[in-house]
């Protein structure tokens, strides 16, 4: 079963989640009309469970959407985390894919060949009022010291580093089995700023600020095989037996698609009504499958008719399948 959970560490400046993703991963793959290339199930595989990850680290009621533009074989690969742990991942792909490797695939092979490669994370609260632009950051797939990143992790890592100055470990694997993934933040320290009028002694706040790195160190030596296939507990407590690790409850994520005829009708508009009508032509009706999903979705003449019709008082939403 697909499994997710929060924990952090007594008297210590470190929070973390872990995720597993088996059936529910699984599920995500079936609804697919043509399954993908090993290496890109992978990079879905880590982004849906990077996604969790840091939807889990947020307060926040909406959804997270992780998105990679690449100018490698793979275009776009989205995935999006909701606040119940729902969630979802498509990609596009047009160009010949390399293997997938014994230790993961190469970020900058799929998405990255020319370093034109992005990573964007977009937070769209379910409260959001209409017309106004969800919040989103944006960093390229390289580092200007280390150049193009290789792994998923790295570039995220980077992200919340540049846009959110937070120090984060993020471990990820995916195959088409299971997808998985754990990430520890450093958190603000409390009182912090009385640090250097002694509101500590020395070596506590040696321990509070060596906190984060020693963990890191620790969870950057998970293998590959322990991320994907070790049980939860025994992940958790091969890592970290020797610390104060308080876990919460477990929960499970689901995947789920919020895809409707309505919006999917927004994006036939989206098209232009040439486009729609020249389809028409050839074919009794316009039929689209959703590319989360894969629900089929048909429109007739007449329903075409109307959508354009509705067009002219309702101001058209552009974009895809949302
Ligand atoms: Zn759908």
């Amino acid at each position: 079963m697909s499994e997710f959970r929060k924990f952090l560490f007594e008297g210590l400046p470190v929070r973390g989640v872990v995720v597993r993703l088996t059936d529910s991963w699984q599920e995500l793959q079936g609804r697919r009309e043509q399954p993908l290339p090993a290496a890109v199930t992978a990079l879905l595989g880590e982004m849906s469970a990077c996604a969790l990850l840091l939807q889990g680290n947020l307060k926040f009621q909406g959804a997270l959407i992780l998105q990679m533009a690449g100018d490698g074989p793979v275009k776009l690969a989205v995935a999006e985390a909701r606040t119940d742990l729902s969630y979802r991942a498509t990609a596009n792909v047009t160009g010949a894919v390399p293997q997938l490797g014994a230790q993961g695939f190469n970020l900058a092979d799929l998405l990255n060949v020319h370093g034109g490669g992005r990573c964007a994370i977009t937070l769209d609260p379910d409260d959001r009022p209409q017309g106004v632009q969800p919040y989103q950051g944006v960093v390229p797939l390289n580092d200007e010291q280390a150049g193009r990143f290789g792994r998923l992790a790295e570039a995220v890592e980077q992200y919340m580093k540049l846009s959110e100055q937070l120090d984060t470990k993020i471990m990820l694997a995916a195959d088409g089995h299971s997808a998985a993934g754990l990430l520890i933040q450093r958190m603000p320290l409390a009182g912090e700023g009385n640090l250097e009028g002694g509101g500590l002694d020395a070596e506590r706040a040696a321990e509070l600020a060596d906190a984060f790195p020693r963990l890191a160190l620790k969870v950057g030596t998970l293998t590959r095989e322990e991320l994907l296939q070790l049980p939860m507990d025994d992940l958790l407590h091969r890592l970290f037996w020797e610390e104060p690790l308080r876990h919460f409850e477990p929960a499970a994520p689901r995947f789920a698609c919020t895809c409707s005829r309505e919006r999917v009708g927004r994006m036939l508009v989206g098209l232009g009504r040439e486009e729609v009508e020249s389809i028409l032509t050839e074919r009794a009706e316009v039929e689209i499958a959703c590319n989360f999903c894969g629900a089929p979705y048909r429109f007739d003449a007449v329903d075409c008719a109307q959508l354009f019709q509705a067009e002219g008082s309702v101001a058209a939403s552009p974009g895809g399948v949302h």
